[in-house]
């Protein structure tokens, strides 16, 4: 199909986009093929109390290492997962991964250290997100209130009405919410009132973007006082320098996470981030 026609004009296709077509195409099927052999994994990055710097939580973040041993970033391969369906079954696995990983460390962490887990829109659309969500807490033995499902703003626009049944459910059942990459999205106060949000991340363009301003004029203090409104926790996202947690902090936000801290760690190290603060 070289050609179409649209509204009686030709348009012909670009090549580049043949190609462009035939790679994702490409790439998808390698995805497919890393998640049954169960080359894709999890990396853990601390999430601390800005003022203390204990670590409060864990945010499992998705890794996938092609065959030619290229590491193959998140924001590129997401996306074809979750146009392509792939993105329940994947998530179903990082959710079950991620709460084993939880289970194993409870000798170590304290009672209230959290699990956050990002879900993707079509993962979290599905009618029986909430029921797989439950199976998965019960069979690794995970108690409800040490999890947090992360989600974007994008999850609440297009389809406010029909996540409702699950948001309820999950919120009902003691697991937490938290809103991602706040601030990016087009979300407006009415819609964070709808979605028993418990806590905003603010995304790290506010707090390490360029051109991001730390002061009372700035979107973080402004999202920072939303928050304080509405009783919402907070969490500072892309914190790489000291002055930027002490300005959070200062302005009301009570956890954060970034490179100031730590990037994100396989397991085995994360537990001995964990350990050193016993
Ligand atoms: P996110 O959920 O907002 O995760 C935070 C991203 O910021 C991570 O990128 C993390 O490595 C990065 N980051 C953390 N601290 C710093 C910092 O100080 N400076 C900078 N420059 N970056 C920092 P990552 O791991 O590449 O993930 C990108 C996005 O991919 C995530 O953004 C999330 O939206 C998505 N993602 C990752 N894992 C999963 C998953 O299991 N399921 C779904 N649905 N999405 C996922
Ligand atoms: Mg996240
Ligand atoms: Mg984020
Ligand atoms: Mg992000």
């Amino acid at each position: 199909q070289a050609k179409r026609f649209n509204r009686g004009k030709v348009v012909f296709y670009d090549p580049k986009h043949v190609t462009a077509a035939r790679d994702r195409m490409q790439m998808l099927s390698q995805l497919r093929q890393a998640f049954t052999s169960e080359r894709l994994f999890l990396m853990y990055q601390p999430i601390v109390n800005l003022k203390t710097g204990r670590i409060t939580a864990a945010e499992a973040l998705l890794r996938w290492r092609n065959d030619n041993g290229d590491f193959i970033p998140p924001d590129r391969f997401i996306p074809l997962a979750e146009q392509s369906g792939l993105m329940v079954a994947i998530g179903e696995w990082v959710m079950r991964t991620a709460f084993r990983f939880l289970k194993s460390l409870s000798a170590i962490a304290s009672q209230d250290f959290r699990i956050a887990i990002n879900v993707s829109q079509t993962q979290f659309r599905e009618p029986d997100f909430a029921p797989k969500l439950f199976q998965a807490m019960e069979d690794c033995g995970v108690e409800p209130s040490r999890v947090e499902i992360e989600l974007t703003e994008s999850v609440a626009i297009d389809s406010l009405e029909r996540i409702k049944p699950t948001l309820g459910a999950v919120c009902q059942a003691g697991v937490s919410i938290a809103m991602d990459d706040f601030g990016t999205g087009y979300s407006s106060l009415s819609v964070l009132h709808q979605l028993h949000i418990n806590r905003l991340k603010i995304d790290r363009a506010f707090v390490s973007g360029p051109g991001c301003r730390l002061d009372s004029q700035g979107i973080a203090a402004t999202v920072l006082q939303l928050a304080e409104k509405l009783s919402l926790q907070t969490i500072g996202e892309g914190i790489e320098e000291e002055s930027q947690r002490k300005a959070l902090l200062e302005m009301g936000c009570t956890e954060g996470q970034g490179y100031l801290f730590s990037r994100p760690v396989a397991a085995e190290a994360f537990e001995k981030l964990l350990k050193k603060q016993m």
